[in-house]
Protein backbone atom coordinates (compact mmCIF):
# COMPACT_ATOMS: atom_id res chain seq x y z
CA UNK A 1 0.00 0.00 0.00
CA UNK A 2 1.07 3.79 -0.53
CA UNK A 3 1.87 6.28 2.24
CA UNK A 4 -1.11 7.53 3.90
CA UNK A 5 -2.66 10.10 2.34
CA UNK A 6 -2.32 12.35 5.25
CA UNK A 7 1.41 12.44 5.55
CA UNK A 8 1.29 11.02 8.61
CA UNK A 9 4.43 9.27 7.60
CA UNK A 10 2.43 5.55 8.31
CA UNK A 11 1.47 3.19 4.75
CA UNK A 12 -2.00 3.19 3.86
CA UNK A 13 -3.76 0.02 4.81
CA UNK A 14 -7.22 1.12 3.43
CA UNK A 15 -8.72 3.07 0.47
CA UNK A 16 -12.27 5.23 1.60
CA UNK A 17 -15.07 4.70 -0.41
CA UNK A 18 -16.32 7.49 -0.23
CA UNK A 19 -13.64 10.20 -0.45
CA UNK A 20 -11.08 7.84 -2.48
CA UNK A 21 -8.25 8.55 0.03
CA UNK A 22 -5.49 5.94 0.75
CA UNK A 23 -5.35 6.01 4.36
CA UNK A 24 -3.98 4.60 7.64
CA UNK A 25 -5.84 2.86 10.26
CA UNK A 26 -5.73 5.71 12.63
CA UNK A 27 -6.05 8.88 10.31
CA UNK A 28 -9.35 6.69 8.88
CA UNK A 29 -10.67 6.98 12.51
CA UNK A 30 -9.54 10.36 12.61
CA UNK A 31 -11.43 11.26 9.47
CA UNK A 32 -14.59 9.17 10.20
CA UNK A 33 -15.16 10.57 14.10
CA UNK A 34 -14.69 13.90 12.69
CA UNK A 35 -17.33 13.88 9.80
CA UNK A 36 -19.68 12.79 12.31
CA UNK A 37 -18.82 15.57 14.86
CA UNK A 38 -18.97 17.85 12.03
CA UNK A 39 -22.46 16.15 11.19
CA UNK A 40 -23.40 16.83 14.90
CA UNK A 41 -22.15 20.27 15.46
CA UNK A 42 -23.77 21.45 12.40
CA UNK A 43 -26.71 20.32 12.43
CA UNK A 44 -27.22 21.00 15.96
CA UNK A 45 -28.59 17.70 16.54
CA UNK A 46 -28.21 17.77 20.29
CA UNK A 47 -28.57 20.18 23.42
CA UNK A 48 -25.88 19.84 26.41
CA UNK A 49 -26.77 18.58 29.65
CA UNK A 50 -29.95 16.15 27.05
CA UNK A 51 -30.80 12.94 27.37
CA UNK A 52 -30.05 10.84 24.20
CA UNK A 53 -31.96 7.00 23.74
CA UNK A 54 -29.91 5.48 20.85
CA UNK A 55 -32.02 2.45 18.91
CA UNK A 56 -29.77 -0.23 18.87
CA UNK A 57 -30.37 -3.34 16.90
CA UNK A 58 -27.03 -5.52 17.51
CA UNK A 59 -26.31 -4.62 13.52
CA UNK A 60 -23.10 -2.42 12.69
CA UNK A 61 -24.77 0.82 12.30
CA UNK A 62 -26.54 1.09 16.01
CA UNK A 63 -23.18 -0.41 17.43
CA UNK A 64 -20.82 2.05 15.61
CA UNK A 65 -23.36 4.93 16.97
CA UNK A 66 -22.94 3.82 20.36
CA UNK A 67 -19.42 3.58 20.12
CA UNK A 68 -18.71 7.01 18.11
CA UNK A 69 -21.68 9.13 20.32
CA UNK A 70 -19.92 7.83 23.55
CA UNK A 71 -16.21 8.57 22.54
CA UNK A 72 -17.23 12.24 21.13
CA UNK A 73 -19.48 12.52 23.70
CA UNK A 74 -16.25 12.41 26.20
CA UNK A 75 -13.96 13.46 23.49
CA UNK A 76 -16.06 16.71 22.98
CA UNK A 77 -17.86 17.32 26.31
CA UNK A 78 -21.20 17.18 24.71
CA UNK A 79 -22.34 16.45 27.99
CA UNK A 80 -25.16 13.82 27.23
CA UNK A 81 -26.99 11.27 28.68
CA UNK A 82 -26.63 8.29 26.43
CA UNK A 83 -28.95 4.78 26.90
CA UNK A 84 -29.68 2.08 24.55
CA UNK A 85 -33.07 1.45 23.84
CA UNK A 86 -34.29 -1.97 21.56
CA UNK A 87 -37.03 -3.45 20.36
CA UNK A 88 -37.62 -6.74 20.50
CA UNK A 89 -40.28 -7.82 17.08
CA UNK A 90 -40.43 -11.50 18.20
CA UNK A 91 -38.67 -12.62 15.04
CA UNK A 92 -36.96 -16.32 16.13
CA UNK A 93 -33.33 -16.92 14.79
CA UNK A 94 -32.64 -13.35 14.20
CA UNK A 95 -33.74 -10.71 16.98
CA UNK A 96 -33.31 -13.11 19.38
CA UNK A 97 -29.86 -13.56 19.20
CA UNK A 98 -29.35 -10.01 18.05
CA UNK A 99 -30.03 -8.97 21.44
CA UNK A 100 -27.78 -11.14 22.87
CA UNK A 101 -24.99 -8.49 20.80
CA UNK A 102 -26.99 -5.48 22.24
CA UNK A 103 -26.63 -6.68 25.52
CA UNK A 104 -22.59 -6.81 24.90
CA UNK A 105 -22.90 -3.24 23.55
CA UNK A 106 -24.63 -2.20 26.95
CA UNK A 107 -21.66 -3.69 28.71
CA UNK A 108 -18.83 -2.77 26.66
CA UNK A 109 -20.32 0.65 26.72
CA UNK A 110 -21.43 0.88 29.76
CA UNK A 111 -24.93 2.22 29.13
CA UNK A 112 -28.50 1.07 30.28
CA UNK A 113 -30.42 -0.64 28.03
CA UNK A 114 -34.20 -1.28 27.84
CA UNK A 115 -36.12 -3.45 25.85
CA UNK A 116 -39.39 -2.87 24.25
CA UNK A 117 -40.81 -6.26 22.99
CA UNK A 118 -44.51 -6.27 20.29
CA UNK A 119 -45.88 -9.62 22.06
CA UNK A 120 -45.96 -6.85 25.35
CA UNK A 121 -47.10 -3.64 23.48
CA UNK A 122 -49.84 -5.16 20.53
CA UNK A 123 -50.49 -8.51 21.54
CA UNK A 124 -48.45 -9.83 18.87
CA UNK A 125 -45.02 -11.26 17.73
CA UNK A 126 -43.92 -10.94 14.39
CA UNK A 127 -43.66 -14.51 14.14
CA UNK A 128 -47.35 -14.91 14.67
CA UNK A 129 -48.47 -11.71 12.34
CA UNK A 130 -46.27 -13.76 9.52
CA UNK A 131 -48.15 -16.94 10.56
CA UNK A 132 -51.48 -14.92 9.82
CA UNK A 133 -50.92 -12.92 6.75
CA UNK A 134 -48.37 -14.92 5.39
CA UNK A 135 -45.01 -13.72 3.73
CA UNK A 136 -46.04 -10.56 2.04
CA UNK A 137 -45.82 -6.82 3.14
CA UNK A 138 -43.85 -7.67 6.46
CA UNK A 139 -41.99 -5.17 6.65
CA UNK A 140 -44.99 -2.38 6.03
CA UNK A 141 -46.59 -3.99 9.25
CA UNK A 142 -43.07 -4.04 11.36
CA UNK A 143 -42.47 -0.69 10.50
CA UNK A 144 -45.08 0.77 11.44
CA UNK A 145 -44.97 -1.34 14.92
CA UNK A 146 -41.45 -0.50 15.44
CA UNK A 147 -41.74 3.29 15.06
CA UNK A 148 -44.31 3.06 17.17
CA UNK A 149 -42.75 0.95 19.51
CA UNK A 150 -39.65 3.33 19.71
CA UNK A 151 -41.69 6.57 20.41
CA UNK A 152 -42.86 4.83 23.44
CA UNK A 153 -39.71 3.71 24.62
CA UNK A 154 -38.80 7.34 24.26
CA UNK A 155 -41.43 8.81 26.12
CA UNK A 156 -40.95 5.69 28.74
CA UNK A 157 -37.34 6.59 29.32
CA UNK A 158 -38.22 10.32 29.10
CA UNK A 159 -35.64 10.71 26.91
CA UNK A 160 -35.06 14.06 25.30
CA UNK A 161 -33.58 13.00 21.74
CA UNK A 162 -33.84 9.57 19.73
CA UNK A 163 -30.67 8.53 17.73
CA UNK A 164 -31.33 6.20 15.52
CA UNK A 165 -28.25 4.96 12.94
CA UNK A 166 -29.35 5.48 9.40
CA UNK A 167 -26.97 5.96 7.47
CA UNK A 168 -26.15 7.46 4.14
CA UNK A 169 -27.07 4.42 2.17
CA UNK A 170 -30.47 4.33 4.14
CA UNK A 171 -31.34 7.34 3.53
CA UNK A 172 -30.19 7.72 -0.10
CA UNK A 173 -32.48 4.49 -0.69
CA UNK A 174 -35.63 6.22 1.01
CA UNK A 175 -35.13 8.90 -1.40
CA UNK A 176 -35.10 6.09 -4.04
CA UNK A 177 -38.09 4.05 -3.02
CA UNK A 178 -39.96 6.94 -2.32
CA UNK A 179 -39.90 8.14 -6.03
CA UNK A 180 -40.35 5.00 -7.27
CA UNK A 181 -43.64 5.03 -4.73
CA UNK A 182 -44.52 7.77 -5.44
CA UNK A 183 -45.02 8.55 -1.77
CA UNK A 184 -45.14 12.71 -1.58
CA UNK A 185 -45.14 12.40 2.26
CA UNK A 186 -42.26 10.48 2.63
CA UNK A 187 -40.15 11.77 -0.04
CA UNK A 188 -40.70 15.16 1.72
CA UNK A 189 -38.69 14.65 4.86
CA UNK A 190 -36.96 11.49 4.47
CA UNK A 191 -33.56 13.08 4.25
CA UNK A 192 -34.17 15.25 7.20
CA UNK A 193 -31.71 15.14 9.91
CA UNK A 194 -34.19 15.52 12.37
CA UNK A 195 -37.29 14.35 12.59
CA UNK A 196 -40.70 14.89 14.74
CA UNK A 197 -41.85 11.82 16.04
CA UNK A 198 -45.07 13.35 16.55
CA UNK A 199 -45.07 13.46 20.73
CA UNK A 200 -42.30 15.85 20.64
CA UNK A 201 -38.93 14.04 20.42
CA UNK A 202 -37.37 14.72 17.96
CA UNK A 203 -35.23 11.72 15.88
CA UNK A 204 -31.63 12.34 14.59
CA UNK A 205 -29.76 11.10 12.45
CA UNK A 206 -26.08 11.53 13.31
CA UNK A 207 -25.02 9.23 10.29
CA UNK A 208 -26.63 10.39 7.80
CA UNK A 209 -23.63 11.28 5.65
CA UNK A 210 -21.77 8.18 6.62
CA UNK A 211 -21.19 5.74 4.20
CA UNK A 212 -21.98 2.08 4.94
CA UNK A 213 -18.96 0.70 3.27
CA UNK A 214 -16.97 2.81 5.86
CA UNK A 215 -19.66 1.77 8.91
CA UNK A 216 -18.28 -1.83 7.88
CA UNK A 217 -14.66 -0.93 7.91
CA UNK A 218 -14.83 1.20 11.02
CA UNK A 219 -16.47 -1.26 13.08
CA UNK A 220 -13.89 -3.99 11.34
CA UNK A 221 -10.57 -2.32 12.58
CA UNK A 222 -12.13 -0.84 15.68
CA UNK A 223 -13.17 -4.64 16.26
CA UNK A 224 -16.10 -4.00 17.59
CA UNK A 225 -18.66 -6.76 17.89
CA UNK A 226 -21.98 -6.51 16.08
CA UNK A 227 -24.59 -8.62 14.79
CA UNK A 228 -24.97 -9.04 11.03
CA UNK A 229 -27.49 -12.00 10.03
CA UNK A 230 -30.25 -10.46 7.46
CA UNK A 231 -34.10 -10.66 8.94
CA UNK A 232 -35.58 -13.57 7.77
CA UNK A 233 -38.38 -11.73 6.47
CA UNK A 234 -35.98 -8.94 4.84
CA UNK A 235 -36.02 -10.94 1.51
CA UNK A 236 -39.49 -9.65 0.40
CA UNK A 237 -38.74 -5.85 1.28
CA UNK A 238 -39.42 -3.66 -1.05
CA UNK A 239 -36.36 -1.22 -0.03
CA UNK A 240 -34.28 -4.45 -1.49
CA UNK A 241 -35.40 -3.22 -5.09
CA UNK A 242 -34.01 0.31 -4.17
CA UNK A 243 -31.17 -1.56 -2.43
CA UNK A 244 -29.95 -3.18 -5.41
CA UNK A 245 -30.62 -0.13 -7.22
CA UNK A 246 -28.68 2.03 -5.47
CA UNK A 247 -25.78 -0.72 -5.14
CA UNK A 248 -24.77 -0.78 -8.91
CA UNK A 249 -25.46 3.28 -9.52
CA UNK A 250 -22.42 3.47 -6.64
CA UNK A 251 -20.33 1.18 -8.56
CA UNK A 252 -20.19 3.14 -11.38
CA UNK A 253 -20.02 6.30 -9.20
CA UNK A 254 -19.51 6.48 -5.56
CA UNK A 255 -21.04 10.33 -5.18
CA UNK A 256 -23.97 8.98 -6.06
CA UNK A 257 -25.24 8.16 -2.54
CA UNK A 258 -24.09 12.13 -1.67
CA UNK A 259 -25.66 13.04 -4.91
CA UNK A 260 -29.16 11.42 -4.03
CA UNK A 261 -29.35 12.59 -0.17
CA UNK A 262 -28.55 16.06 -1.50
CA UNK A 263 -30.93 15.73 -4.59
CA UNK A 264 -33.81 14.85 -1.80
CA UNK A 265 -32.24 17.85 0.60
CA UNK A 266 -33.35 20.50 -2.29
CA UNK A 267 -36.57 18.72 -3.35
CA UNK A 268 -39.40 20.74 -2.93
CA UNK A 269 -43.13 18.88 -2.79
CA UNK A 270 -45.83 20.91 -4.85
CA UNK A 271 -47.92 22.28 -2.02
CA UNK A 272 -50.98 21.28 -3.79
CA UNK A 273 -50.34 18.01 -3.85
CA UNK A 274 -52.61 15.19 -2.37
CA UNK A 275 -51.21 14.98 1.01
CA UNK A 276 -52.04 12.74 3.40
CA UNK A 277 -53.29 13.44 6.86
CA UNK A 278 -52.55 12.49 10.39
CA UNK A 279 -55.33 10.81 12.44
CA UNK A 280 -55.32 9.59 15.66
CA UNK A 281 -55.88 5.49 16.41
CA UNK A 282 -59.37 5.47 18.23
CA UNK A 283 -57.84 2.53 20.12
CA UNK A 284 -54.29 3.65 21.53
CA UNK A 285 -54.25 6.95 20.78
CA UNK A 286 -51.11 7.18 18.73
CA UNK A 287 -51.37 9.10 15.15
CA UNK A 288 -51.49 7.06 11.96
CA UNK A 289 -51.24 8.55 8.52
CA UNK A 290 -54.45 8.16 6.34
CA UNK A 291 -52.27 7.21 3.69
CA UNK A 292 -50.88 4.60 5.44
CA UNK A 293 -53.95 2.32 5.56
CA UNK A 294 -53.58 2.14 1.44
CA UNK A 295 -50.00 0.16 2.69
CA UNK A 296 -52.15 -2.14 5.01
CA UNK A 297 -53.57 -3.99 2.59
CA UNK A 298 -52.55 -7.11 2.23
CA UNK A 299 -52.62 -8.09 -1.51
FE1 LIG B 1 -39.13 -6.07 10.46
FE2 LIG B 1 -38.77 -6.18 7.79
FE3 LIG B 1 -36.82 -5.27 9.38
FE4 LIG B 1 -37.50 -7.86 9.41
S1 LIG B 1 -36.62 -6.71 7.67
S2 LIG B 1 -37.10 -6.57 11.22
S3 LIG B 1 -39.70 -7.76 9.08
S4 LIG B 1 -38.84 -4.32 9.04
Amino acid sequence: MPPCSTKCGKNAILKRPKTGDVLCKECFFEAFENEIHFTITRAKLFKPNSKVAIAASGGKDSTVLAYVLKLLNQKYDYKLDLTLLSIDEGITGYRDDSLETVKQNRDDYEMPLKIMSYKDLYGWTMDEIVAEIGRKNNCTFCGVFRRQALDRGAVLLKVDYLATGHNADDIAETVLMNILRGDLARLSRCSAIITDSGDGIPRVKPLKYTYEKEIVMYAYFRKLVYFSTECVFAPNAYRGHARVLLKDLEKIDPSVIMNIIQSGESLKINESANMPTLRKCNRCGFEQRIAQARDWQVK
